[in-house]
């Protein structure tokens, strides 16, 4: 059944997703570059309103879309749109929930594996002429402990990838937690504190709410062992970076990876250019499989919407 409607996609998503809304017969203007102010002006002409992280859905866009119907996220979180000012409009609001967390889980392992291993100075090094191989005694991460806070869709893949490297699970969620998973990899699950104490790793994928701000706060980072590493893919506002940075500098914590920042992009220079903080600029959910499956699954989303199916 063919569907009608004008769909507004605001960011760069996969060509797969626009092919199958076109092909439904909706008709999609594709403006991945458009300013907050030609968005306000232009949203009250479209009835789908696409998005994935650049553009962020205000309450001022969500007054001016006047005959939206949906807006939709091509990505997991929800935190740049105004979901509560869209509820009260009537317009239903979507996303992919579960398209990246293979790409993010894997992002994951890669880092924890290049802070024990200190790939990212190795190369640097190695390419500057440096052969510093007594400086470079890594560890191990089989047998290791291996702390999951947020035991979520993405939470869950990692804790079957890094069962494959034969880690322990040690799992906190104030939330329940999928007995099956639990029973497939032994997760210990456990308050926070003892989370943060007995682990080696702690890898973060919790949802940014204000419950989340700020959880790994000076208090919680004094908690982990000075051997541990922490890795944040989540937000980057659950982590108080200034925090982060006193225990990196005084050698209170190992080191840390993070592909999410309190800014984006980043401007707590001082916690970037650490020799045992890694860093990336976002790129969780940024592989072609990743981008695909969530373009693919928000557009099916939009027309069966459209269709009245779901
Ligand atoms: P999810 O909703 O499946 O899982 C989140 C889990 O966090 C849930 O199990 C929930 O119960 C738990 N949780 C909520 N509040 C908590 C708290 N106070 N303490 C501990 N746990 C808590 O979400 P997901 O798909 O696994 O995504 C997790 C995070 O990863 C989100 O912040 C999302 O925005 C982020 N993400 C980042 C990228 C990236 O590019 N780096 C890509 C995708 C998702």
């Amino acid at each position: 059944m063919q569907v009608s409607g004008n769909v507004l996609v605001c960011d760069s998503i996969d060509q797969v997703g626009i092919d199958s809304m076109k092909h439904a017969g909706l008709t999609v203007h594709y403006k991945p570059d458009i300013r907050p102010v030609e968005l306000v002006s232009s949203v009250k002409d479209y009835d789908v309103l696409v998005v994935r992280s650049r553009t962020k859905v205000t309450r001022e866009v969500v007054d001016a879309a006047v005959q939206a119907k949906i807006i939709a996220r091509v990505g997991v979180g929800l935190d740049n749109v105004d979901v509560k000012a869209a509820e009260t409009k009537n317009i239903r609001v979507i996303n992919a929930p579960e398209a990246a967390s293979i790409a993010v889980g894997e992002l994951v392992i890669g880092l924890m594996i290049s802070l024990a291993r200190s790939i990212p100075k190795a190369d640097a090094e190695t390419k500057r002429g440096n052969w510093i191989k007594k400086d470079l005694m890594g560890t191990q991460l089989s047998g290791k402990y291996l702390g999951v806070v947020g035991v979520g869709n993405i939470g869950r893949n990692i804790g079957r990838m890094a069962k494959a490297l034969r880690m322990n699970l040690i799992g906190y969620d104030p939330y329940p937690i999928n007995r099956e998973f639990i029973s497939e990899t032994g997760m210990i699950i456990t308050d926070l504190n003892t989370l943060l104490e007995s682990a080696d790793f702690v890898t973060c994928h919790v949802p940014a709410t204000p419950e989340t701000k700020h959880m790994f706060n000076s208090e919680r980072l004094a908690k982990m062992k000075p051997t541990a590493y922490l890795i944040n893919t989540s937000r980057g506002e659950v982590i108080d970076e200034n925090a982060l940075y006193e225990v990196l500098k005084s050698g209170k914590l190992a080191g840390a990876a993070l592909d999410v920042f309190e800014a984006e992009p980043p401007t707590n220079k001082q916690l970037m250019n650490l020799t045992n903080v890694v860093c990336t600029p976002h790129i969780g959910a940024q592989t072609k499989e990743a981008q695909e499956l969530a373009s693919r699954v928000i557009a099916e989303k939009i027309i069966q919407i459209l269709r009245g199916v779901i």
